[in-house]
């Protein structure tokens, strides 16, 4: 049996998998993400605890196919990262770091993509080979699996979903400096603006004006109880998010769509809200594209980071 890593960086912690592979997860575990000083620690973190953990498990070296992981970043084959926004790099040769530190192969993907490839290998994609993954979390993020392999592109920056402009009238700014970000309506904290900027319209009667707080939890909730000012914000959003789709579609042609991020723990509820507007606007040939949701929750991120050392 051969084994592999699977490391998903984020801004405050380090997701870390052994995986047999076969896909089995032999363990996993957490380090925290010491981004001060350009974020020098975090590289050298990554490889002790990955050295101490093939002690640990008494793995042989030579049985390790190498370490995969995922940057909040874009990155492209290469695995040189340019910026980063919450972690403190600037250039950083990323897997030429990581092999040099470790001994081991590094593969080095974008985060998002990388939750896309683990869908795909272990989760609600799995059986697909065309796939878009978009998680619906604080923000939109998206990553598309073109037969089998996640999409790069030319800056590293494919599949950024949440930045599609869906809304051309908008005068509210989305945090990467445009207006009218899918985001801006369907991530968790663009639910949220929805259902204030409805209930500000007028004072229609519903159970989210005596809610402690307005989150995209509450509106869903009400939307379920069958509050009419809440079905009406998730017509909205199904509506931004449906038509989004269709033009994804048009350009991609996936088999399947998968939602996953917090928003996607309301569940069943929001295709019921988003095939609609899609199949209304789904050019002919992907009419009848399937959804289905993300079963993988956080362990997402590590299980492509590993899948991409067993593709390479
Ligand atoms: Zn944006």
């Amino acid at each position: 049996m051969k084994y592999c890593f699977g490391v998903d960086l984020g801004g405050t912690t380090v997701k870390m998998g052994v995986f047999q592979e076969d896909g089995k997860i032999l363990d996993k575990w957490e380090i925290k993400t010491r981004t001060e000083n350009g974020g020098e620690a975090i590289l050298p973190d990554i490889s002790k605890a990955v050295l101490e953990k093939i002690e640990e498990l008494h793995l042989a070296k030579e049985d390790i196919l190498g370490i995969g992981m995922g940057v909040p970043a874009p990155v492209k084959e290469d695995g040189i990262v340019k910026n980063t926004v919450n972690i403190g790099w600037g250039y950083k040769e990323v897997k030429r770091e990581l092999e040099e530190m470790t001994g081991l192969k590094a593969a080095i993907g974008n985060d998002a993509n990388m939750a896309a490839l683990g869908e795909l290998w272990l989760g609600g994609g799995m059986g697909y080979q065309n796939m878009i993954l978009v998680t619906l979390g604080t923000g939109v993020g998206g990553g598309i699996i073109v037969n089998g392999k996640p999409l790069v592109g030319s800056h590293g920056s494919a599949g950024e979903i949440g930045h599609l402009c869906v809304n051309y009238e908008e005068t509210d700014r989305c945090g990467c400096g445009k207006t009218g970000c899918l985001e801006q309506y369907a991530s968790a904290t663009g639910i949220a603006r929805l259902a204030r900027l409805r209930l500000a319209k007028d004072d229609a009667e519903s159970v989210l004006r005596n809610a402690e707080e307005i989150s995209a939890k509450t509106v869903f909730d009400a939307v379920k109880a069958g509050d009419k000012v809440a079905i009406e914000i998730a017509e909205k959003f199904g509506k931004y998010l449906g038509h989004a789709f269709a033009n994804v579609a048009a350009t991609c042609d996936p088999e399947i769509f998968v939602i996953g991020g917090g928003v996607s723990k309301a569940g069943e509820v929001l295709f019921d809200y988003m095939v609609e507007p899609f199949e209304e606007k789904a050019f002919f040939p992907n009419k009848g594209t399937r959804f289905g949701l993300a079963t993988l929750g956080n362990d997402a991120g590590i299980c492509g980071a590993a899948k991409l050392v067993l593709d390479m």
